[in-house]
């Protein structure tokens, strides 16, 4: 089965939230953006904001197609935090609320989460779960400090954090954050690693038909792959990765992976420009049998001057409120604006078209690009202990289930990231060593 990122156009069952999430980000968005710059405080951590949106608008709010309330959180951190990762505020806005609707990524997996493509694919939506969406504030302030002091952290870079409700209906927790892949380069193979081996295979026999399913430790392990870098680019990605983990440990985070893709300059966007229309994803890390991954349209020309001006206007007017949302007028076109994100050059892990390129073991560049980043970072050790306590009471595997807590868990996934940026030589070195012992 092939999960097909369906349009969220107006005749899919979850139009309605996604508009008013939509309508929430542009408001809260340029609400917040368009104050002017200030010191942090102590409050802006916990800061909480609640709007109402209805049919004929307020003094507060303009009108909306919808009754929903929306909740914005720490707005001053999230918008110090996408300075910080150089996110423009104008492309911000234009990518995820103008223009195209976006696209919803296959079924949920396990953990319940929906996932959400921007338009031009340098967004992701995710819905979480009220713990995580309450792990999310409580860190919040350990994060944001993380994040300045180590601006190219491999951590997932969270943009917002909000919150919709409808009438009748249930409250929406979401996070934007970056998507890892660029949208103007294929990937070619996912890898989803954690360090551990128990579960964490992707059947073999499904990979022939599913070329693009995100791969686990053991396929990896399997195919004796090892990332590429030469002694300066593994170091600062040894050291970057530690440095996050430890962060990590002292949250008392576990569940993360390092999600890696792999773009091989040898294959180029072939399958891409085979394909181009067909965004294929896979939905929930762990569990769904059948994961794909997105598959990026590249950019196939550069906008006009034209395009690039009537691009500013309409966003001047979004920001000005003066023109609703137009999701939906244009659902059947493509978006024509695939490119690079090229505000994510200055960033170490990003700077290669987007990613990581390979280097040989004497420095030359090597064949592939890789996409990094720790990712799912948002499961508390207390969370999964209660949930191990419920599986227990159904099951006598006990060993299996068992969560390990997140200092090893943190080493173990440190030891795996290292053991696989080794080269073959040294593995080769290594095992003749422990021979000889
Ligand atoms: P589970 O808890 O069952 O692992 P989840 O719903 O929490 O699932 P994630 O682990 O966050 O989901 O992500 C699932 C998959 O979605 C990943 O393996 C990856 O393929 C894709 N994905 C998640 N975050 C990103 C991202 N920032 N960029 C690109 N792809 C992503
Ligand atoms: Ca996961
Ligand atoms: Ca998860």
């Amino acid at each position: 089965r092939v999960v097909v990122g369906t349009k969220v156009d107006q005749n899919h069952v979850n139009w309605v939230t996604a508009y008013n999430m939509l309508t929430g980000i542009r408001f809260t968005v340029s609400r917040t953006n368009a104050k002017l710059d200030r010191d942090l405080t102590e409050a802006d951590f916990t800061a909480r904001h609640k709007f109402s949106f209805d049919i004929t608008g307020n003094e507060l709010t303009p009108s909306a197609k919808y009754d929903f309330k929306f909740k914005d959180y720490a707005p001053w951190i999230f918008r110090r935090l996408r300075a910080t990762f150089k996110i423009d505020p104008a492309d911000y806005l234009m990518s995820l609320t103008s223009k195209y609707i976006l696209s919803e990524l296959g079924s949920p997996g396990k953990s319940g989460s929906f996932f959400y493509f921007s338009r031009d694919y340098k967004y992701i939506i995710k819905t979480i779960h009220h713990a995580e969406h309450k792990l999310l504030r409580k860190i919040l302030k350990d994060y944001y400090q993380h994040v300045v002091q180590n601006p190219n952290t491999l951590l997932s870079q969270f943009y917002g954090l909000h919150r919709v409700k409808v009438p009748y209906g249930g409250k929406i927790h979401f996070v934007v954050m970056n998507n890892l892949f660029p949208p103007h380069r294929d990937i070619h193979q996912t890898f989803d690693l954690k360090g551990s081996t128990i579960g964490r295979d992707y059947k073999e026999e499904n990979v022939v038909n599913n070329p693009r399913a995100t791969l686990k430790d053991l396929n990896w392990l399997r195919r004796n792959y090892h990332l590429e870098f030469g002694p300066e680019k593994k170091n600062t990605f040894l050291e970057q990765m530690e440095q996050d983990v430890h962060l990590l440990q002292k949250l008392k985070i576990m569940d993360y992976s390092m999600l890696v893709g792999i773009h091989d300059l040898g294959k180029g966007n072939q399958e891409n420009l085979r394909d181009k229309t067909l965004r294929v994803f896979q939905p929930g890390g762990d569990t769904s049998p059948d994961d794909i991954l997105p598959s990026n349209p590249i950019l196939t020309r550069t906008p006009s001057k034209l395009e690039t001006a009537r691009k500013a206007h309409e966003l001047r007017k979004i920001i000005k409120h003066e023109k609703p949302i137009p999701m939906g007028e244009s659902s059947t076109r493509m978006p024509d604006q695939m490119e690079e994100n090229t505000s994510k050059r200055d960033f170490t892990f990003y700077s290669d078209d987007g990613g990581f390129r390979a280097t040989h073991e004497d420095n030359t560049p090597g064949e592939e690009i890789y996409y990094l980043g720790i990712i799912d970072l948002l499961t508390h050790y207390g969370t999964v202990k209660r949930l191990e306590n419920f599986w227990k009471g159904l099951s006598h595997d006990k060993q299996q289930i068992s969560p390990i807590p997140p200092v090893p868990y943190g080493d173990r996934f440190i030891k795996f990231v290292m053991d696989i940026t080794k080269s073959r030589e040294e593995v080769r070195e290594e095992v003749r060593d422990e021979v000889r012992d």
